[in-house]
């Protein structure tokens, strides 16, 4: 079984699982900080038609289980112009993640200290998975004190010895891997992932699928 926590169908974030032939796709639904412009307007009608768009019908407490976590969302600071605007659609997805009890798929870029200052803030306590991540160790522990999960991809193929050094470090039940807009197969993943830590892949595909469990808090019919 592998678990491919954040990656990309007809545009839309996903987490899929793989199981020999047969694959499971959850949805996750939120604002990503990409689709901010200046003008953003933080109506509540507004938001409601983007998460809308993304097939989340709010008028019914049942539709809140149909999809399987907030994402992707966060902050980056290579979009320095709406970084105001970022905080405040972030945290709004903070305690949308907080009133439904489903987890958060964070896009982070340049951004560590700001999501776990956004942490602290609105005191957060659903799982966070730090997506895409490729930073320092340093950064990592932080991350992890503040209980949040980190998840790797690309890091693994374009900076090994940095890949090596987080994987070296990681307590195993953090780490999720994942192949976003890549295209690689999240079996090859895997794979390249056991080879840098020197493990199994039986053994990540067990460890990482009992951390999805983790995540996996109220939801009970995410498959549809
Ligand atoms: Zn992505």
């Amino acid at each position: 079984m592998f678990v491919d926590i954040h990656t990309h169908i007809d545009n839309q974030s996903v987490i899929k699982i793989v199981d020999g032939d047969v694959e499971k796709i959850l949805k996750t639904v939120g604002i990503h900080p990409w689709k901010l412009d200046r003008h953003f307007d933080w109506s509540e009608a507004k938001w409601r038609n983007l998460l809308r768009l993304r097939g989340v019908d709010f008028s019914t407490s049942v539709e809140m289980t149909r999809f399987f976590a907030i994402g992707e969302v966060g902050l980056d600071k290579v979009h320095k112009e709406t970084f105001e605007k970022q905080l405040e659609v972030f945290e709004e997805m903070i305690r949308l993640s907080e009133s439904c009890r489903k987890p958060i798929i964070i896009h982070c870029v340049r951004a560590y200290s700001e999501i776990i200052a956004a942490r602290k803030k609105k005191k957060a306590v659903m799982p966070w998975v730090i997506h895409g991540f490729n930073s320092s160790v340093e950064t990592m522990r932080q991350l992890l004190r503040h209980n949040m999960y980190i998840s790797l991809g690309e890091v693994l193929y374009r900076n090994e010895n940095q890949a090596i050094d987080i994987l070296k470090n990681i307590p195993p039940d953090r780490l999720f891997l994942e192949t976003d807009v890549s295209g690689r197969d999240i079996r090859d993943v895997y794979a390249k992932a056991a080879e840098l830590m020197n493990c199994d892949i039986d053994f990540l595909c067990r460890q990482i699928f009992e951390n999805y469990g983790r995540l996996e808090t109220t939801d009970t019919d995410s498959g549809r």
